[in-house]
């Protein structure tokens, strides 16, 4: 699989020569002093992995795996231990430690098919990968690293009790994001917040910082709301000659806190001539859940996502988000051993497309206006690495007159540390990843930065604030549908 992204490699070469130099197997260590990464030390002075408070249940669960379907013994032989995908590991990154690598990770699954048991430490490190599927792309033995993850966290989930402030925040976060109608009443007290500048009073008073770390990450990831809610009608016509017929998923956080995002997907996709159908009753697609191990959960939503498009006719599903789209993508195997909904998945999986996928497989039709931005390109962990999708959003961008699409100059391909619930339940990790990504970003010196997946933006954005740098920020269709619609670049810069 290719780690290219548009002839820039995802990787850097000095850091690739440095981990074939560093030797593979046995000398992580080395690895991370030659790629210039310190890890980080724990007050005792050993190498300390970070995060919200490592459990210390004592629990020692053998055997580790139920039968339900533990990480496949012959997608874990698939590791070579070659070492070449840990410098692109954002954990491994940031702590130099092989038992938070992918190499490392595997080794754990190994061990715990073997016999050993699943306690606070391996739980630990499976806890603290993101998710970004890095590993997978920077794999030369194409080692299916995504689905050893998800179905040891759905291990995990069954089988280890989480302390319970950890097992009450996450089933907070459960019980509220993936359903609009309980985030909706959110928005008006959000805005009253916002609008009555709470956060300076709380910054000024220092009872901010007096929050618990995950509350305070909660806080500075609350989206900008807009003044003016833009929806979605169910129906939209398709301008000119029709090309195709979509279905558009919403998402569950999207449709509450990013109609614009919604509404210019609507736009462009009616300009270049596709008819689109906003199902009613969408609710969330299941991706947080899928990738946190919550597989009956993830079951039940997909079969709802399913039945909602099954009921509209249409030839492709799209989505704006990157997650969403990854998680769209994987139902049918996520549904492989359901009677009923197997085959239905399958189908459904083959339809789904990133927005600019299908943009870029259409074509251009739509007249585009200038705009003179330099947009700084950000690629979303769940589009560049799970779903192989770099090339089609630059293309995207490079129809529209006058703009520039400028590249992270380093550590592209490195998560920013948004990651589904992950800048929420390892706020510290995440804040180092999210600070990196913010000054690599602000060093290509754009006028803007553009990324395919709101959980980027909002973890980039947050990130900058508290570098006390300020970059507009927004997804690559908001860019497109302003260069559609004829609107200056400050319509963009003064929104975000
Ligand atoms: S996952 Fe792939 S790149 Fe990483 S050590 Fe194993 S074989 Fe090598
Ligand atoms: S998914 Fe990302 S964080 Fe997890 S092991 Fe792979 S590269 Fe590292």
């Amino acid at each position: 699989m290719s780690n290219e992204s548009e002839g820039r490699p995802l990787v850097e070469p000095a850091q690739t020569v440095a981990v074939a130099a560093a030797g593979g197997a046995g000398r992580p260590r080395d690895l991370a002093q030659a790629v210039g990464v310190a890890g980080r030390r724990s007050s005792g002075g050993a190498l300390a992995t970070m995060g919200f408070d490592a459990p210390r249940t004592g629990q020692r669960i053998t055997p580790a795996f139920d039968l339900f379907n533990p990480p496949a013994r012959d997608l874990i032989d698939d590791c070579v231990h070659c070492g070449f995908c840990l410098p692109s590991c954002p954990t491994y990154v940031l702590f130099g430690e092989e038992m938070d690598s992918p190499r490392g990770r595997i080794y754990l699954m190994r061990a715990a098919l073997d016999g050993a048991p699943l306690d606070d430490a391996t739980v630990r490190h499976f806890d603290l990968c993101l998710g970004c599927m890095a590993c997978v792309t920077a794999c030369p033995s194409g080692v299916r690293y995504d689905k050893l993850i998800e179905a040891t966290r759905g291990q995990v989930a069954r089988r280890y009790a989480r302390p319970w402030p950890d097992a009450f925040f996450r089933q907070i976060l459960f019980s509220l994001f993936p359903y609009p109608a309980r985030l909706r009443p959110l928005v008006a007290p959000l805005k009253l917040y916002q609008v009555l500048r709470v956060r300076r009073l709380l910054t000024r008073s220092g009872l901010l910082t007096r929050l618990p770390a995950r509350l305070q990450a909660l806080e500075s990831l609350a989206p900008d709301l807009p003044r003016h809610v833009e929806t979605v009608p169910a129906w939209t016509g398709a301008q000119g000659v029709r090309r195709a017929h979509v279905g558009l998923l919403l998402g569950c956080v999207g449709q509450v806190f990013f109609p614009g995002v919604n509404a210019a997907t609507r736009r462009v996709l009616a300009a270049e001539g596709c008819a689109v159908v906003a199902p009613p009753g969408q609710g969330c697609c299941g991706a947080l859940s899928l990738h946190a191990g919550r597989e009956e959960e993830a079951k039940t939503f997909a079969r709802a996502t399913i039945d909602a498009f099954e009921r509209v006719s249409v030839e492709h599903v799209v989505t704006n988000a990157a997650g969403c789209g990854s998680a769209l993508k994987e139902y049918g195997h996520l549904l492989r051993d359901d009677e009923r909904y197997a085959e239905k998945a399958r189908r459904f999986s083959a339809r789904v497309r990133d927005v600019s996928e299908l943009l870029d497989d259409l074509g251009p039709v739509a007249p585009r206006h200038p705009l003179a931005l330099r947009a700084v390109y950000h690629d979303a962990c769940h589009l560049a690495h799970a779903q192989n999708i770099r090339r089609q959003p630059r293309a995207m961008l490079r129809t529209i007159p006058g703009l520039e699409v400028r590249e992270v100059p380093r550590e592209g391909g490195l998560c920013c540390g948004s990651a589904g619930i992950y800048n929420m339940v390892e706020p510290g990790p995440a804040m180092e990843l999210g600070e990196r990504k913010a000054r690599n970003v602000l060093a290509a010196g754009g006028d803007i930065l553009v990324a395919s997946n709101p959980g980027c933006l909002l973890q980039i954005k947050a990130s900058l604030a508290r570098l006390d740098a300020d970059l507009p920020l927004a997804h690559p269709i908001e860019v497109l549908d302003a260069s559609l619609r004829g609107l200056s670049p400050s319509s963009l810069i003064k929104r975000s």
